[in-house]
């Protein structure tokens, strides 16, 4: 009986093995690949996916285009209806009964600005607003514009009830803004789509933050060029093997005042645009966690943001900082192994 055990364990890893070994080698013609562009969730999304059927495909990329629009129905502040700018309206004590979706999001939002000491805190918007008003007046915020709103900001004074179903303000004012991990969040969603729609491979570009699975129809791995900051040309190329990748730049996106440029993330902490790193990129096994930790790191110095990214084994980070004629670069270890070389 043991050796007949041991020959079918002895057979099964063969096959396990053979299997590994046949989904490596390339894919003949029989793969397609279908690739789509669009706008969504106020940005640019390309789609790809890649199916033994034409049919399929292009199946598999409107379900994930499916799920970029059910994120944005549910999170985006610009969407007067959607679950979050409905949690936005409610008075302290009030609560909103939310999707499953919205739910996850917000939790994983919550264990963010717990890992970071705030530093990430969806709770940020009434900050986001006060430096958007300002600078369309043409003038930074004043101290007291600044302490009114920082005391609606915190992610403690946003209660997630222990039934899984229902979000609450602690306090009068709350904004939530999931600006910086609902596209990361949208990428999971697609991928799943992708692959339940019976697409072999797939990746997913929202507004340059990608997640990849499976490898392209040549059988080569998916491969994402990363910008330089401060040079018109690319700091590099990874290789994206099931994983994500989202970049968070503080010059992106900005408010200007008196011709100098706010970033658009700002620090909770003090009521301030952040100033650290102008970019920060991220690769992790999920969208929606390279998602935050890009914006997180953002926020959070190189050196707190290395200490911290060393507990993080599945995460790896390169920031560029400096100026463009003295550009400095940090990678945790691991992350020069996703370069192509
Ligand atoms: P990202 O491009 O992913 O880095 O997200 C940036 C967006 O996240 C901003 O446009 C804001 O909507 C939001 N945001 C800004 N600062 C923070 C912060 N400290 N924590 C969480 N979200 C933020
Ligand atoms: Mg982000």
């Amino acid at each position: 009986m043991r050796i007949i055990a041991a020959m079918r364990a002895h057979w099964l890893r063969l096959t396990v093995l053979g299997l590994l070994l046949l989904s490596g080698c390339r894919r003949g013609p029989e793969a397609h690949t279908v690739r789509r562009s669009r706008e969504v969730m106020g940005t640019f999304a390309e789609i790809t996916a890649v199916a033994p059927d034409e049919a399929v495909a292009e199946a598999a990329v409107e379900a994930a285009y499916g799920r970029l629009n059910r994120v944005n129905d549910l999170m985006s502040t610009y969407r007067p209806d959607s679950e979050i700018s409905r949690v936005n309206q409610l008075a302290p004590g009030q609560s909103l009964a939310i999707s499953p979706e919205t739910f996850h999001v917000l939790e994983r939002a919550q264990a963010f600005a717990e890992a970071t000491g705030g530093a990430f805190d969806v709770t940020c918007r009434p900050l986001l607003l006060c430096w958007r008003e300002a600078s369309e007046a043409g003038r930074l915020p004043t101290p007291e514009q600044l302490d009114a709103a920082r005391a609606r900001v915190g992610w403690q004074k946003l209660t997630l009830a222990a039934d899984g179903r229902s979000a609450s303000p602690a306090v009068a004012g709350v904004q939530v803004d999931l600006g910086a991990i609902a596209k990361g969040y949208a990428l999971d969603l697609a991928t799943e789509a992708l692959r339940e729609a019976g697409a072999v491979a797939g990746l997913v570009n929202v507004g340059g933050d990608v997640r990849g699975f499976g490898s392209r129809a040549d059988g080569e791995p998916w491969q994402i060029g990363i910008r330089h900051p401060f040079r018109q040309a690319l700091f590099g190329r990874i290789r994206l093997v099931d994983r994500a990748v989202a970049t968070s730049g503080i010059q992106q996106r900005f408010f200007e005042v008196d011709g100098r440029r706010y970033s658009h993330i700002v620090d909770p902490r003090t009521g301030r645009p952040a100033e650290q790193a102008p970019s920060v990129t991220v690769v992790a096994p999920d969208g929606l966690t390279a998602d935050a930790w890009a914006t997180a790191f953002s926020v959070l110095s190189v050196e707190e943001g290395r200490g911290m990214a060393e507990d993080l084994p599945n995460v790896k980070v390169l920031w560029i900082w400096g100026s463009a004629e003295h550009p400095q670069t940090a990678q945790t270890p691991g992350f020069s192994e996703l370069l192509v070389q």
